[in-house]
């Protein structure tokens, strides 16, 4: 028998801001509180739905480091491209996904994609930040640019679906590699839709609402940016839907080792943290050319 996971608490938007002149994002972790409960996720934001004029210029954030974590970018509507210090670069579009390992460091930056910028319109994505393990936290950089035809669908219900971004469910797999057990789905349901979702017993979870109206496992969720953290125990989780509505479903293995983190790097002790900010200084997570 299957036991459903427990609803920790339903929340809003932590605090709404500009990251760059490009995403007008409201935080949905942590800056609500909601933080180890849902570990190894260390962040998310949602950015727009916003309307963009044409422009000339490419809105976005500039140059800027990470080190110790993943950067995972979800494209709903526009377009970003990415271009790193370790030589990687892309363009995501709807439905693609940008999985960028940071691990050791990089610089990089993170802009509306020239067509978007010059045609102008409405601008949603999720950034989502996934911690590593320390045996990897110094490991080269990755690049994952996942394009929409390479995530598999799987159906929910009469009109309900998920794409498997990472990780697994109903035994179809998500293209993203991780270092760790992580499931990344993109949900979406038709008003009336009920559909049952299978999460390992012993991972962190959480449901992000971006815009509907369900009842997850007795618990309400309407509106927009709304998210559900959800115990450890018990294996999945039931969503009915009241209106059409758009979901990201997270879970993971807890990384049960120190946190330490600031600003755009997460380490394990401050020490670490000290190194980050001096091999940023000088250098040593390189340039954009
Ligand atoms: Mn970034």
């Amino acid at each position: 028998m299957t036991t459903q996971k427990k609803v920790l608490g339903v929340y809003g938007a932590g605090s709404e801001h500009w990251v760059g002149d490009g995403f007008p994002v409201r935080n949905l972790f942590p800056s609500n509180g909601v933080s180890s409960e849902i570990n190894p996720f260390l962040m998310l934001d949602y950015a727009g739905p916003s309307y963009f004029d044409p422009s000339k210029r490419q809105h976005g954030v500039g140059q800027h480091p990470h080190r110790g974590f993943e950067t995972v970018t979800i494209a709903y509507q526009g377009s970003v491209s990415h271009r790193d210090s370790a030589g990687n670069a892309g363009t995501i579009y709807p439905g693609d996904v940008q999985w960028m390992t940071a691990a050791s460091g990089v610089v990089h930056e993170e802009m509306h994609a020239k067509e978007f910028a010059e045609k102008g319109g409405t601008f949603e994505m999720v950034q989502l930040w996934v911690n590593l393990p320390r045996a990897v936290k110094m490991s080269s950089p990755r690049y994952q640019g996942i394009t929409a035809e390479q995530i598999p669908t799987v159906t929910l219900s009469a009109s309900g679906k998920a794409r498997i971004i990472a990780g697994e469910l109903n035994g179809v797999k998500g293209p993203a590699k991780t270092f760790s057990p992580v499931n990344v789905f993109d949900v979406e349901l038709k008003a009336g839709d009920a559909a049952e979702i299978a999460l390992r017993a012993g991972h962190n979870a959480a449901a992000v609402l971006l815009k509907g109206s369900v009842v997850l496992n007795g618990s309400q969720l309407s509106g927009e940016a709304r998210i559900a953290t959800l115990g450890r125990e018990g294996e999945n989780i039931t969503l009915v839907a009241s209106e059409d509505s758009k979901l990201l479903v997270l879970s993971g293995e807890p990384i049960n080792e120190p946190v330490a983190s600031y600003g755009p790097f997460v380490m394990n002790t401050q020490e670490e943290l000290v190194q980050a900010f001096e091999d940023y200084k000088s250098g040593r997570m390189g340039h954009l050319a």
